[in-house]
């Protein structure tokens, strides 16, 4: 699994970043990014959905 985020749909809520620290990292003005090239850990999967779930601007993709 591989998450991304589109960093045109990204309002900087931060919300990625707080329910999954492993999977995203945030810039100074709270704008996401997916950390490294995205690529999920199996024992991860389950945040990564929590996260994409709970994006307000449904700006995380998920790729299985
Ligand atoms: S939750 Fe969504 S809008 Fe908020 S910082 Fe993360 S990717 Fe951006």
């Amino acid at each position: 699994m591989r998450v991304k985020v589109d960093a045109d749909k990204c309002q900087g809520h931060n919300r990625c970043f707080s329910l999954a620290v492993e999977l995203f990292d945030v810039d100074e003005y709270g704008y996401a990014t997916e950390l490294g090239d995205g690529q999920v850990p199996q024992e991860l999967e389950e945040k990564a959905r929590l996260a994409a779930a709970n994006c307000p601007e449904f700006a995380i993709s998920i790729e299985e």
